[in-house]
């Protein structure tokens, strides 16, 4: 029989959420959510994010309302593949930043039937498509687009308008970096 020869944990497959939107839309904040209700539940839940990322320390997701979760910080998307064994629900932060390596381990992972809750930027400073998010939206059966309100305006914002003059792609920063714009504040900042 098919799911006999797949390898998969048991005869159940899993899912991708992905969790997307600009900076300060609260990504962090819905995947801490949603990883904690599963936590309640008793389930077994792993959170990994990019070493890239260590704005706050490594060991924790923390989100900009100080909500904060235990992580662990990988170099690289395959690294998530060997420690997620035994995970009933795996999150993910900060995908944008991961190689795109990143899309097959959370296909792999959900057709082992973990559930895998994915939250990144799906636009860089320039507004284009950041990494692997848009192959992560292309396969995720299910998306939550998150909005922020717009600095300038009041207006709900979709992107990530970055303050200073740096070419970089990635420039790590907050509010001192960055700022929620609308799509007119945005192109005609
Ligand atoms: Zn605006």
């Amino acid at each position: 029989m098919f799911l006999e020869n797949t390898g998969l944990k048991n005869e159940s497959y899993g899912w991708i959420e992905v969790i997307t939107g600009s900076m300060f839309s609260g990504k962090t904040e819905e995947l801490i959510r949603r990883l904690k209700r599963a936590k309640f539940a008793n389930l077994n839940v792993e959170i990994f994010k990019p070493e890239v990322d260590n704005r706050y320390g490594t060991d924790k997701v923390i989100s900009h309302d100080a909500n904060e979760i235990i992580s662990t910080a990988v170099p690289a998307a395959a690294n998530i593949r060997l420690l997620a064994d035994n995970c009933d629900v795996v999150g993910i932060d900060e995908a944008q930043f991961f190689d795109d390596e990143i899309v097959r381990v959370c296909n792999d992972l959900a057709n082992r039937g973990i559930r895998v809750i994915v939250a990144g930027l799906d636009m860089d400073f320039k507004g284009i498509p950041f990494g692997p998010m848009p192959a992560l939206l292309a396969k995720a059966d299910y998306i939550t687009k998150l909005h922020a309100i717009c600095m300038k305006c009041g207006d709900i914002a979709n992107y990530s308008f970055r303050k200073t003059a740096i070419e970089d792609k990635v420039v790590l920063g907050e509010h001192d970096t960055y700022e929620a714009r609308c799509r007119s504040c945005f192109y005609n900042g």
